[in-house]
């Protein structure tokens, strides 16, 4: 049976240490670091992790403010408020959740974020500094991973990882820092041989969005394997992308859904929103 790998318990870890050091800066440099939400329009799941992100927030002693508008806002008026929290020093850290409504490029707003408070990590220019191997802000979920693989004690250097799903905010990125650890990296889609790649990943790492498509099976015996999916079922349950029962059998360690990758992205994120508040990317 796999070692369970415990994101609750090493998100907690990871907020303790960043409470720990938001109190130092406040009392060294009276600094509080500060993040800015912004949510635009009623998606209900986008007002939940807005919830969640305040919150965490908040609970860390950072400033947070949200910035709630309507689904009819212009995009020259929401470039105008990307300005606006840019321009302005108590805020550290931007965040835009998405999606945006249809008639707002998401990539221009996110463009206009001062790369430097991106502390989501999706501006291109973070983007091609994680491409180059240069420092900067990183997207939290895939660092989320990292860290849980690290926890894990899993070794990266010279083995084979191999990552399901290619999209800018998870798969693409989480490849390129198995390949900065120095892991041997294949990145999967839906046009790969699925059981021909995953049986030769000593890491696996699944972020493709559909409920338990890789069967325990195909799993290589003694593979550590992180589940960022998160799907919810019909009856209300939230599975992951992995076959978790029959995937526990063979792996050696394994996420579990929910308490695996979930509670890792919020953490990271107010780990960014330190890290963008002493510049110290
Ligand atoms: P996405 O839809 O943008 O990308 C999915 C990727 O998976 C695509 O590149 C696609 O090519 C690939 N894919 C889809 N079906 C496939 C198939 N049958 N075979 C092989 N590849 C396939 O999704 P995303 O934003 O990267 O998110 C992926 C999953 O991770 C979702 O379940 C999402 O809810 C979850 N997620 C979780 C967290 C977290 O905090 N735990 C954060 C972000 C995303």
């Amino acid at each position: 049976m796999a070692q369970l790998i415990d994101g609750k318990a090493v998100a907690a870890r990871v907020r303790a240490d960043v409470k720990a050091e938001v109190e130092r800066l406040k009392a060294q440099r009276g600094l509080t670091p500060g993040l800015a939400v912004v949510r635009v329009g009623e998606d209900p799941a986008s007002k939940i992790y807005v919830n969640g992100k305040k919150k965490a927030a908040q609970e860390l002693g950072f400033n947070s403010w949200e910035h709630h508008r309507d689904a009819s806002i212009s995009q020259d008026e929401l470039l105008a408020l990307v300005r606006q929290l840019n321009a302005d020093p108590a805020v550290h850290g931007i965040l835009v959740q998405l999606p945006l409504p249809r008639h707002i490029d998401a990539e221009l707003i996110i463009s206009t974020v001062n790369p430097e408070k991106d502390v989501d990590g999706f501006h291109p220019l973070n983007a091609g500094r994680l491409s180059l191997g240069r420092p900067g802000l990183r997207p939290c979920t895939p660092l989320g991973v990292m860290r849980l693989l690290e926890e894990a004690k899993c070794e990266l250097s010279g083995r084979r990882a191999v990552v399901v799903g290619r999209s800018n905010i998870v798969g693409k990125p989480q490849a390129l820092m198995l390949l900065q650890a120095d892991a041997t990296v294949t990145i999967c889609h839906r046009k790969s041989d699925l059981p021909r790649e995953v049986g030769q990943a000593d890491i696996l790492v699944v972020a493709a969005g559909v409920p338990e498509l890789i069967r325990g099976e195909w799993i290589k015996p003694g593979a550590v394997v992180i589940d960022v999916g998160q799907n919810r079922k019909a009856d209300g349950k939230l599975v992951g992308d992995v076959e978790f029962q029959s995937a526990s059998q063979r792996a050696s360690a394994i996420t579990p859904v929910p308490g695996g990758v979930g509670p890792m992205t919020i953490a990271m994120l107010m780990r960014n929103t330190l890290t963008a508040a002493t510049g110290g990317v």
